[in-house]
């Protein structure tokens, strides 16, 4: 056996959320009577027009994609308002995470970010040999961005703000993250990571696009895989200074977004009327949920995404996340009891809120 880096070999892989058919199997269950609500996925397909945008371009897979990423950063550069040169793509945000943590860290740095948050900042401290700093939230589940500013030493390359953040849902007001991202020395890259912005609707909150485009060591990401509905094919950005974004886009792979994602991100934008509609339908849906949990009493955070965290019974998330995917619902279990439930249509949530009762119902026999 070769020798692994030993902090890669200390790893485990990963986990995504278990799909329908793979429950099924292990559970000898319809598929079509399982729900899947694990991954903070959006419950309804592409926006109109995308699939037809998407295949279009299929007639042209012998070729490699756009590395400049051209039709598209001219079109998402008009709809923020930004210059194309301040945007870079990756293969989801997820993959820009890794990147960015690849192209700041090496043995001697550290990498700061909120505890319980994205574990892909936990998994992208290792793969760059740069030492984690995890900041625990404060106690109403939001990022405790004091507690994260004292966390900054001279060794810290790089700090990653969720906001909103993931698992708890719950933001940080735009002044709040603009007076710590203006008390971080230049010499630390704040990425603030913007993967739920869409679903917001605390008018405290806002984006932090400007700050990226005024200071010199601030990056934003968002993602086409939540709000608009892209998550099978992976495409993120990430939107800042342009010398910063030609350093970490050094480290990326090449050719990383592919050609249908382009094509089916371009074909997106442009729609305010279908983004409302579904960022209603979502905000509806969480209201609901965000009461249920209170009526049953049961702890929670305040999202404003389209996922909601909540605590039962016990303290063995995995065995209630079994007990919730046997009744054919799909939710992420985190720790300690801690749940993860993403928002979906509305026979979902119902069927959701009825597997909670027979599970609460179980719990206190
Ligand atoms: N940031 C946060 C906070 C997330 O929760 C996610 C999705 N799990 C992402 C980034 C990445 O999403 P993607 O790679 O699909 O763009």
């Amino acid at each position: 056996m070769p020798e692994f880096r030993s902090e890669i070999a200390a790893l485990t892989p990963y986990e995504v959320g278990r799909p329908i058919e793979d429950v099924a199997r292990e559970l000898g269950l319809d598929p079509n009577s399982i729900i899947r609500l694990t991954s903070n996925e959006s419950p309804d397909g592409p926006f109109p027009g995308v699939i037809e945008a998407a295949t279009a371009v299929l007639v042209g897979s012998n070729r490699y994609p756009d590395p400049d990423v051209w039709d598209l950063s001219h079109g998402l550069a008009d709809h923020l308002g930004v210059s194309r040169e301040n945007l870079l793509f990756g293969a989801g945000s997820t993959a820009l995470v890794a990147e960015i943590a690849l192209a700041l860290g090496g043995a001697g740095t550290s990498l700061v970010y909120p505890w319980p948050s994205f574990i892909m900042y936990r998994f992208a401290a290792t793969w760059a040999a740069s030492r984690a700093v995890e900041v625990p939230l404060d106690d109403q589940y939001r990022l405790d961005l004091d507690a994260m500013a004292g966390a900054i030493d001279d060794s810290t390359r790089l700090v990653f703000v969720c906001n909103p953040n993931n698992p708890t849902g719950t933001v940080r007001e735009a002044a709040a993250v603009e007076d710590f991202v203006r008390s971080v020395p230049d010499s630390v890259l704040v990425v603030v990571d913007e993967a739920y912005y869409d679903f917001v609707t605390d008018p405290a909150y806002g984006t932090a696009i400007p700050l990226a485009i005024e200071l010199p060591n601030v990056v934003v990401l968002r993602t086409f895989s939540k709000a608009y509905a892209l998550a099978s094919h992976r495409i993120g950005y990430a939107v800042g200074p342009e010398t910063i974004l030609q350093e970490i886009r050094k480290a990326q792979s090449p050719l990383t977004v592919n050609q249908v994602a382009q094509a089916a991100a371009l074909a997106s934008l442009g729609q305010p009327e279908e983004m409302e509609r579904r960022v209603a339908a979502n905000a509806a849906g969480r209201h609901h949920l965000l009461g249920v949990m209170a009526e049953r009493g049961l702890d929670h955070a305040s999202s404003q995404t389209n996922f909601i965290y909540f605590k039962m019974p016990g303290d063995d998330s995995k065995a209630v996340g079994d007990d919730f995917s046997r009744r054919g619902v799909i939710i992420r279990p985190m720790s300690k009891g801690w749940m993860r439930v993403t928002v979906g249509r509305s026979d979902e949530n119902e069927k959701f809120v009825r597997v909670l009762d027979e599970l609460l119902d179980t719990a206190s026999e």
